[in-house]
């Protein structure tokens, strides 16, 4: 039993000053219970909390440090542009470098626009396929998160979810009525909007693999119907790789799954772990972007040469070492194997979804493939499991409704000592 009593302190002092006493709700641990626990520093795939403990890190700050905490080439990247100055307000060299860098991994960019994160790449990515298609309206997916912009808390997943407050106030009804829902995985809802609401679709924006409800993948075919429909019907497919960009490929999930998106979000692993998202599409499309077209959008700190060059350092070593998208796949199979032999020993009921190096433990019978699905899941078995973990040394994201991201910096050692302490705490769980 690992004691919190500095984390505890630190909490209560931060709630005096900070709402809820931190800067994004699923932090606050509202929906497992409990005290969040204050880091003070980590390195690899480790966490030391300032409680003193090591914890085994399975959030990897909900993604970006895909090669593990402080690692080495990205903290020295950052290290030597701040001795330059961390501001200008002016372009840089490094912008254009990691510019040609991205648009020659992912495909079907040729252009790249750098914002500070992952809900203004996605808000953004929205107001340009309105511009460009002159139409208002958008298709968004049950559970999918696009961060905290108007147009997406309906339904969203992720915190939004965890909190039961899909539709936040503050949402006005004008925009909410722009934004239309269907379920994930589910091609017929798709077309039934389309139909209903012809020549209105701006766009579909869509997790191409979903993250923030739980790991789901998309079903055989769901996507490439999705492209079909978009093709037929004058609507851009944005693809949300926030979470899967540079993650589950070099090329992210287009290149994975082998879809083409009109317009891609990134955020994430693009910043290695300072505040970046970016966008981007095809010329004709990134040509109506402000200044060379009418779309606005701008930014005071957007191309940040700190946050670029972290970005850079990042998108290098992936770029450089293409095995490490295989070796973080093989480690999060290896894990789910494990995870799944303990969990079975000992009869609880359970679901794994994992791919690439995401995956999710649902506590639920029956097969996760969309938001309802999703919500199945027995809570009370996920917070036993989440405190068993972390009483243990093993710190997964305080919510059932989170994928784990996989560090290649996780050990197979690391890896033997997760899997024992999920036979350990199995028997309470059932
Ligand atoms: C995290 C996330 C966002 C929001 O990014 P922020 O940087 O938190 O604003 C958007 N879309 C997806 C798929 C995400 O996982």
């Amino acid at each position: 039993m690992m004691l919190y009593q500095r984390s505890s302190a630190l909490f209560a002092d931060a709630q005096k000053v900070i709402p809820g006493g931190v800067n994004s709700p699923v932090r606050a641990f509202k929906a497992v219970g409990g005290t969040p626990i204050f880091v003070k520093e980590a390195k690899g795939a480790y966490l030391f909390d300032e409680d003193g403990n090591r914890l085994i890190d399975y959030i990897n700050s909900w993604g970006p440090m895909i090669l593990g905490h402080a690692y080495e080439p990205v903290v020295n990247a950052v290290i030597e542009r701040a001795k330059k100055g961390t501001s200008f307000g002016m372009p840089t060299e490094i912008e254009t470098q990691i510019a040609e860098l991205a648009v020659s991994m992912v495909p079907n960019i040729d252009m790249i626009r750098f914002v500070n994160s992952g809900t203004e790449a996605c808000m953004s990515a929205v107001r340009l396929a309105r511009g460009f298609t002159g139409k208002d309206k958008i298709i968004k997916f049950a559970g999918c998160y696009h961060g905290h912009s108007d147009s997406f808390l309906i339904q969203a997943g992720s915190g939004a979810v965890t909190f039961g407050s899909p539709n936040s106030p503050g949402v006005t009804k004008g925009t909410a009525k722009d934004t239309l829902l269907a379920e994930y995985n589910n091609i017929e809802n798709v077309i039934h909007l389309i139909e209903a609401n012809k020549g209105e679709i701006a766009c579909i924006i869509i997790e191409p693999v979903a993250g923030n409800m739980g790991c789901i993948p998309p079903n055989k075919s769901f996507l490439q119907n999705l492209r079909n429909l978009c093709d037929a019907n004058n609507i851009l497919l944005v693809f949300d790789e926030v979470m899967t960009g540079f993650r589950l490929a070099p090329g992210g999930a287009q290149e994975l799954l082998g879809v083409d998106a009109d317009i891609i979000t990134f955020g994430k692993v693009i910043g290695g772990g300072l505040p970046v998202g970016a966008f981007g599409a095809r010329q004709e499309i990134m040509n109506h972007l402000a200044p060379l077209g009418p779309v606005y959008q701008a930014g005071t700190l957007s191309g940040n040469p700190l946050a670029m060059s972290a970005g850079l350092a990042m998108l290098n070593e992936l770029n450089n070492n293409k095995d490490i998208f295989k070796s973080i796949a093989e480690k999060t199979a290896y894990l789910h194997k494990g995870i799944q032999e303990a969990l079975k020993k000992h009869g609880v009921v359970h679901t794994i979804n994992r791919i690439g190096s995401m995956i999710s433990v649902h506590f639920s019978p029956d097969d996760v493939i969309d938001f309802t699905t999703a919500a199945t899941g027995d809570n009370d078995t996920f917070k036993k499991f989440f405190h068993g973990m972390l009483n243990n040394g093993i710190y997964i994201a305080p919510s059932a409704f989170e994928t784990w991201f996989i560090t290649d910096a996780l050990s197979y050692d690391d890896l033997d000592t997760t899997i024992a302490v999920v036979n350990k705490i199995a028997p309470e769980l059932v």
